[in-house]
């Protein structure tokens, strides 16, 4: 049995941030390959502390969904996964026992070699006739930032397209680093140009800042009066939304594993919490702010709000995914990062069967039912504030300097909307939903939007959402 883990920056303001996450873990689910394919976040949940919980298997391939090396693939996510490890990764990547479980952390997707593939395929999704005689491609890439250690990677593939010989010339261009993209004109002879940004998404840069440096009106733009004479410029979508990037993080997924593969055992604890779950469910089980009911052989799941409500005036749903992309937001369209937030959107029922239910469910309150069930055992260790704050870098350093005093009041307005109970402040929780509590769910540390808010409270500048 094997799992495999696709970890995403995601947000605390734009519900959209995740989708990119989320399309890559269908594709490759669709393939079968994997027993199970998960998704972690930074800033959503199932969060970096709770992902590996979530995993059923003993070997788990984490692969972090970044296009370049950087402080988030080499400082926060080895450290908020406990994997022991800071710094640059070496090219096998790290490996690590951790509770039993085999966990293999790679490079990030972006600086495999095959992304060259990519760059090639974005190239001729925009210019299909491309000859190699009067073709100039750029790679476009971001430069060097806080967070980001990319022209090292632009270079590399900007190089290895050289060598193919399938281009009259390649040129890397940067926009926040020489050679800048403005300079384009000079440097680029050819009277046909590819310009493929090497950018994670479609997004500002893509859409607005790279088109007006470049001076570009459109997906083609003809330049009568370069210094090399009339150019048309052919303006390719970003790599990292390509669908080939899919077989790119397999190739490191299987990489990783190694020559021999890889093959672990069922997760025990993780399998216990969830055959506890289904025997609760079997017999009709309320938790958080939904209902389950066994029906016909399937379950059906609705928020428990619209109980008793006629099945013709709900929405019916019937995949997780469907599940997800109606929770993803509050009944005012606000994204909702925190799953146990009490802000669940109403009007929907989801008509399921068991392995699907369980999907859905992971989708609905990630690592709730894992947490749920170890805190009923007493195996849950709660983490206090103090702890998670000296663990922070980064902007999120400040949070360190927040007296008790302000990490209570920014508590008492955050988590006094959201279900769980604060373990990590020293709450007591009793009961839980697997006791008959529906809304008795454990809290064992800070999540990332508390942390959020309470940096933005030491700043002084508190009063919106996370970052
Ligand atoms: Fe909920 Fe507060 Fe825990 Fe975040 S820290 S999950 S808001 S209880």
């Amino acid at each position: 049995m094997r799992s495999l883990v696709l970890i995403g920056h995601g947000s605390h303001l734009n519900g959209e941030s995740a989708s990119a996450v989320y399309r890559y873990a269908e594709m490759i689910r669709a393939r079968g390959l994997y027993d199970e394919v998960i998704e972690g976040y930074w800033k959503e949940e199932p969060s970096l502390r709770q992902v590996l919980k979530t995993t059923a298997s003993t070997d788990v391939t984490v692969i972090p969904m970044f296009i370049s090396e950087g402080y988030f693939t080499e400082t926060v996510i080895p450290r908020e996964m406990g994997l022991g490890h800071q710094g640059p990764v070496p090219p096998e990547g790290v490996a690590r026992v951790l509770g039993g479980r085999t966990v293999r952390y790679t490079l990030p997707y972006g600086v495999h070699p095959s992304m060259s593939d990519v760059i090639l395929a974005r190239a001729h999704e925009a210019l299909p006739d491309a000859s190699p005689e009067d073709i100039a491609l750029i790679v476009l890439g971001h430069g060097t930032t806080r967070n980001e250690n990319s022209n090292k990677i632009v270079y590399q593939n900007a190089g290895v397209l050289r060598q193919s010989g399938k281009f009259a010339e390649v040129h890397a261009l940067f926009l926040d680093e020489d050679p800048k993209v403005g300079t384009w004109p000079d440097v680029v002879k050819s009277p046909r140009v590819v310009v493929v940004p090497f950018f994670a998404s479609e997004g500002w840069h893509t859409l607005e800042t790279i088109p007006e440096d470049m001076g570009l009106e459109g997906a083609v733009t003809v330049f009568a009066d370069n210094p090399h004479g009339t150019q048309t410029v052919y303006y390719a979508k970003p790599v990292g939304t390509h669908s080939a990037v899919a077989d790119v993080i397999l190739h490191l997924a299987e990489e990783a594993a190694g020559a021999s593969g890889s093959d672990g055992d069922t997760e025990r604890a993780h399998d216990a919490a969830w055959a506890t779950f289904m025997d609760r469910a079997r017999g009709g089980l309320r938790f958080g702010e939904v209902m389950v009911q066994p029906e016909s052989g399937m379950f059906e799941l609705r928020h428990a709000l619209d109980e008793g409500r006629p099945g013709h005036e709900l929405q019916t749903l019937v995949t997780p995914e469907g599940v997800r992309d109606q929770t993803r937001r509050d009944e005012g369209g606000h994204h909702r990062p925190v799953h146990t937030l009490r802000n669940m959107p109403r009007g929907w029922r989801a008509v399921l069967g068991e392995p699907d239910l369980i999907r859905a469910v992971q989708y609905l309150y990630p690592a709730v039912i894992e947490e749920t069930y170890a805190h009923t055992c007493h195996t849950l260790r709660p983490t206090p504030w103090v702890t998670t704050a000296r663990r922070q870098t980064g902007i999120y350093a400040r949070v360190q300097k927040a007296t008790p005093a302000q990490v209570e009041e920014v508590a008492a307005d955050v988590c006094g909307g959201c279900l769980r109970t604060r373990l990590w402040a020293g709450d007591k929780l009793p009961q839980t939903f697997f006791g008959g509590v529906p809304g008795a769910i454990p809290c064992a540390e800070a999540c990332t939007f508390l942390v959020a808010e309470v940096r933005e409270e030491v700043a002084g500048k508190r009063g919106g959402g996370g970052g």
